[in-house]
């Protein structure tokens, strides 16, 4: 195919494909789905080898938001049934992400609910990521904190953080109808705020929430503007109690097709297949691995992934090892980029998918798939990881 053949050629010489070539993408058939996840293989391979790279979550602060970001089960107003509980102390979180890393993560992800912290917030941080940093020293720190003030990610990177992660969520034209409480502009502002202070950036996006194709290329395209490390890619989970509840728009091909979308943008970034990984990918989720180079290990904030171990089988399974604290994630191009700067209407895609054996129309409805959490950060449980 040519259109695949152009965008490996491309992505292996970074360079930026066309808007209508990513959208080529998420409209192919599910005949082709094979051809443009192994297109998408060879850039993820030449980038990144057969390498996984684990990353941890530790929720700090859970539900009880005052913003009003629809797909988020913690948003004002949420009926989900999560886990709600304030600041872990230092020693919580600690002892949290030590199992995420005994599980073999080389990443912690130390993420709290809230537009975003106040000066005591990210001083608690900075004792957390001290704490963490005692008992494992190389583990990279990412703190999710939300919209940042002036002077916060610098404080964030003195405490040790190694990156700061806020999404995009979505297309700049449609985040009015996911969120009233803060713009896409907020968002972003914070994304350079995190690179101007030389934290490495996190940034992605979640899918299924009812934007169409070109939305989708747009968020891409934007965080491949802002020059991110890292672009987590959510597939929504749909929680009861939250205005999407009802979204299941996303197919199993049709994940694979985004995924090997933003590979295909960008092509030597860690893209990272995020939440709801196991209720729209399913039994496809090792495909995702041949288009991803990292994963989340076990849970996610607020809703129960697979077993760490199953992680862990996949990995082995599908012929791909997890990264180790010693490499480098990224390519070394980009390693400098923070040393330098020292100082979450659906158009489904063309290609409509066929249906299953079944008997479920493609995309249907899979309540029964979501699992609150109810287990590790802020229960008597042990943590899955
Ligand atoms: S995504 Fe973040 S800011 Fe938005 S409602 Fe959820 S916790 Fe609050």
């Amino acid at each position: 195919m040519d259109l695949l053949d152009t965008l490996i050629d491309k992505g292996l010489r970074r360079e930026l494909p066309t808007r209508a070539e990513a959208l080529a993408v998420l409209g192919t058939s599910d005949d082709d789905l094979l051809d443009v996840v192994a297109a998408a293989g060879k850039v993820r391979r030449h980038w990144f080898g057969r390498r996984v790279k684990l990353n941890y979550l530790v929720n700090l602060k859970s539900g009880l938001c005052p913003e009003d970001c629809s797909y988020c089960s913690q948003r004002l107003g949420s009926k989900a049934e999560i886990l709600t509980y304030t600041w872990l102390k230092p020693d919580e979180a600690a002892a949290a992400a030590e199992a995420g890393v005994v599980g073999g993560a080389k990443r912690v992800c130390l993420v709290a609910s809230g537009r975003g912290p106040t000066g005591r917030d990210v001083e608690r941080v900075a004792d957390t990521i001290a704490a963490i940093k005692k008992q494992n020293e190389d583990v990279e720190i990412c703190a999710c904190l939300g919209l940042l003030s002036d002077g916060q990610a610098a404080r964030l990177r003195e405490a040790g953080a190694y990156a700061y992660s806020h999404n995009l969520n979505t297309a700049e034209a449609m985040y009015a109808d996911i969120c009233t409480t803060h713009e896409f502009t907020d968002r972003v502002g914070t994304v350079r705020q995190t690179k101007a202070a030389g934290l490495s950036a996190c940034s992605g996006l979640i899918a299924g929430m009812g934007e169409s194709d070109t939305d989708l290329v747009n968020v891409v395209f934007a965080l491949r503007e802002l020059d991110v490390d890292s672009v987590p890619v959510n597939f929504l989970i749909p929680f009861d109690g939250t205005p999407m509840a009802k979204e299941w728009a996303l197919t199993p091909q049709r994940c694979l097709r985004i995924l090997a979308m933003v590979r295909f943008v960008c092509p030597d970034v860690e893209v990272r297949l995020a939440g709801g990984r196991e209720i729209h990918l399913r039994t496809l989720q090792p495909l995702a691995l041949y288009v991803v180079n990292s994963i989340f290990l076990g849970d996610y904030l607020t809703s129960e992934g697979q077993a760490g171990q199953a992680d862990l089988d996949m990995i082995g399974d599908a012929g791909f090892e997890v990264e180790g604290t010693g490499t480098n994630t990224l390519p070394e191009h980009r390693r400098g980029v923070r040393a330098s700067t020292a100082d979450d209407a659906c158009e489904p895609g063309t290609g409509a998918s066929g249906g299953d054996r079944t008997g479920r129309p493609p995309g249907s409805a899979r309540a029964d798939l979501v699992a609150v959490r109810r287990r590790g950060t802020g229960t008597d449980l042990p943590p899955n990881a």
